[in-house]
């Protein structure tokens, strides 16, 4: 079921409220990685082309109710600036009658940020009365924000109550993307799961258990397993009261569902510390698992070169860390380099995914961590739910003798096409 589109508002001369992702990476108030302001960049052009004046808003870390000097949304409205070639006022509150009059002058194809959202106690907790004050700001509202809408907040889902609300460019394509992935994906459809723990993705791995062609589990989440099927992990990180649940399905999913067969071992998780790499029965009881290794990585690439699809979530080892960094980026480079549609989420892999250089060459890098796990477990995200539908196609589509009236579903080949709309 398709949701409105920022295409199906009328937008001319009115004032739309967008809810962005704008929680970016700074150090010392610098933005490190802008790769979110320019993801929103599509809807905010778009709405400015259409002769809206736009009034963005975000949240940025987690200041927790209260104004932190550090969060302010500033150096955001500046890079904006930057990438869209005009003035992006910051303004210094999130709602309130100063910041009501600055928007009632908006002129069509002016732009405001309004300041950090979390500011305000009332945007975690979907306050009504911050949601109504957010709302008057505006005569509609874009949700742009994917990374947030697992979130039931006053921007995500009040202000989406009270506004003609829609879908923006970003939001759409993550619905789409990850939709088509449970949905018809281009078989055969592969998962790689990593990262640090069972516990976060286990409704994650029993939904592609059901609905995979093959899961290859790495990361410390891979230790939890190896354990399952009996073998001594040593002093790796593991989930002992995951042990369980990891039996269960080693047992359902059979050779559907590939582990490490050799594994890089340490005794001091430190740059540049000794390592070797051992087969996964032979883990020293001193040492830690951090990466996969070779045998591992080369039985992997064969099974998955075929695949149609790939969907992978989770480091395989502890990339930050140098040398274990190498299973998580040959990973990366090997997936860039496959027919497949490729489909990475997660805050950690995608940053691995950027630093490896091969980004451009993955079909789909999803902006939403959490939000984009939840999608695919299967979950209802809030600030999807509250958007209301599609209006329906203008004419049935089935005049009489149509060159394209054969046939009648809508296949498309495939979840994503290489190259979307996510480069700004
Ligand atoms: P994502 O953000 O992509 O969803 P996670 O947050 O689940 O990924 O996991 C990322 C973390 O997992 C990284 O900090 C990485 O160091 C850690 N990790 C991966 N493999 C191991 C391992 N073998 N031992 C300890 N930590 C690991
Ligand atoms: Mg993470």
């Amino acid at each position: 079921m398709r949701k409105r589109s920022v295409r199906d508002l009328d937008v001319r001369g009115r004032r739309v409220l967008v809810r962005a992702d704008f929680n970016v990476p700074l150090e010392g108030g610098r933005i490190t990685d802008d790769t979110r302001i320019r993801a929103a960049l599509p809807t905010i052009r778009y709405l400015l082309e259409q002769g809206a004046a736009v009034i963005l808003c975000s949240h940025l870390g987690r200041p927790k109710g209260k104004v932190v000097e550090e969060l302010r949304l500033a150096p955001v409205a500046r890079r904006l600036e930057e990438l869209l070639g005009r003035p992006v006022r910051a303004l210094p509150e999130v709602v309130g009658p100063q910041v009501e009059r600055e928007v009632a002058g908006l002129q069509p194809g002016e732009v405001v940020l309004l300041e950090n959202l979390r500011f305000h106690p009332g945007e975690t907790a979907n306050d009504p009365e911050f949601a109504a004050a957010l709302a008057r700001l505006a005569d509609a509202y874009v949700n742009d924000a994917f990374g947030a809408a697992h979130r039931a907040h006053a921007s995500v889902v009040g202000v989406a109550e009270r506004l003609p609300a829609a879908a923006g460019f970003l939001l759409e394509r993550e619905l789409q993307v990850l939709g088509d992935l449970l949905e018809r994906p281009r078989r055969p459809f592969w998962a790689v799961l990593g990262g640090a723990k069972v516990s976060d993705k286990i409704g994650v791995i029993e939904r592609l258990l059901e609905v995979c062609d093959g899961l290859a589990i790495g990361g410390a989440m891979a230790n939890t397993l190896l354990a399952a099927r009996g073998f001594d992990v040593g002093r790796s990180i593991y989930e002992p009261e995951q042990v369980e649940p990891a039996r269960r399905w080693l047992e359902t999913a059979g050779d559907r569902l590939l582990l490490p067969a050799d594994v890089v071992v340490t005794e001091k998780l430190e740059p540049g510390a000794p390592s070797r790499v051992v087969p996964v029965d032979r883990i020293p009881a001193g040492a830690m698992a951090v990466d996969v290794g070779p045998a591992t990585l080369a039985a992997w690439q064969e099974r998955l070169r075929g695949a149609g699809t790939v969907f992978w979530n989770g480091p395989l080892g502890v990339f930050e860390v140098e040398p274990f960094h190498r299973g998580t980026f040959a990973l990366a480079e090997f997936l860039a380099g496959l027919e497949a549609v490729t489909v990475v989420g997660g805050g950690d892999s995608v940053a691995a995914v950027q630093r490896t250089g091969v980004a451009g060459r993955i079909d789909h890098i999803s902006t939403g961590g959490g939000a984009s796990l939840e999608l695919l477990e299967g979950k209802e995200l809030p600030g999807v739910a509250v958007l209301p539908e599609a209006p329906a196609p203008r004419g049935n589509g089935s005049g009489p003798g149509g060159a394209g009236a054969a046939g009648g579903a809508s296949e498309r080949g495939g979840p994503a096409g290489p190259g979307g709309g996510m480069a700004g």
